[in-house]
């Protein structure tokens, strides 16, 4: 039997929806809306721990964690992160050639003059997202000062995570420079802080064809990854990672 968990950002409520573990906009930018049973050799595939599995559709159990989050929580508290990270995954696919070729962002040019809080609601989905990551292995507990940014949905913060976005030159010559229906992330990794025996730190990379966004957290970043970004700088520089494992 299967216990049900609390949500863990509000730890409060029964977590009763499940955040995907791949972006359903992602999935549905590639695929479309309609059942995948249809497209035969395109057929989108799951690669997890070594097993293949089709998908069905952007709804698939396959591509969610296991239920996570409550409904208060995932749909209306977070639901400006979401949004915040459809138009910057938006903005990276119809500008992929510029940023390819002068290797910086610049959120202004994404979100206008409001780009101070969007880059900081940017920010806290990648939050989101890593606590989720955290939470669906049941060995590991997401750290507090992720669950209280977010349950606080606080604006100024100070937190163990740094992100960093790369591109990965492999997977674009390899699939070619539009290749953003092909999304996944990469092995979570784990380490032992000898300064800070009662937390692990983490890494692990998601991404959107050859754009890959790092996840840091309290640990290094690698410094070819990028620059280390906590929604504290306008423009942001992208790095460049040759290798990777996928999840
Ligand atoms: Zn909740």
């Amino acid at each position: 039997m299967k216990i049900s968990r609390l949500c863990w950002i509000c730890n409060i409520n029964i977590a009763d929806t499940a955040e995907h573990a791949l972006k359903k906009t992602d999935i549905i930018r590639g695929y479309g809306k309609a059942s995948y049973h249809n497209l035969g050799e395109k057929q989108p595939i799951h690669f997890k721990n070594g097993k293949e599995t089709k998908l069905q559709g952007a709804n698939s159990d396959v591509i969610k964690n296991t239920k996570d989050l409550c409904k208060q929580c995932n749909n209306t508290l977070t639901q400006p992160y979401d949004f915040s990270y459809d138009n910057f995954i938006q903005y990276v696919i119809n500008n992929c050639d510029l940023i390819c070729e002068r290797r910086f962002i610049d959120f202004e040019e994404i979100y206008g003059a409001d780009f101070p809080s969007q880059q900081t609601n940017l920010f806290k989905y990648f939050i989101k997202s890593f606590g989720c990551r955290i939470y669906a292995n049941p060995n590991f507990e997401v750290p507090i000062d992720v669950v209280e940014i977010i349950k606080n949905d606080l604006n100024h913060f100070t937190t163990g995570l740094k992100i960093t976005m790369s591109i990965n030159n492999e997977v674009k010559n390899k699939f070619g420079n539009q290749c953003f229906h092909f999304v996944g992330k990469t092995e979570m990794h784990y380490y032992n802080l000898t300064d800070n025996p009662d937390q692990f730190g983490f890494s692990f990379s998601e991404h959107i064809g050859w754009f890959f966004i790092n996840y840091y957290y309290l640990i290094d970043i690698n410094e070819r990854s990028g620059t280390e970004w906590i929604a504290n700088r306008k423009v942001l520089f992208i790095g460049e990672l040759e290798e990777f494992n996928f999840y």
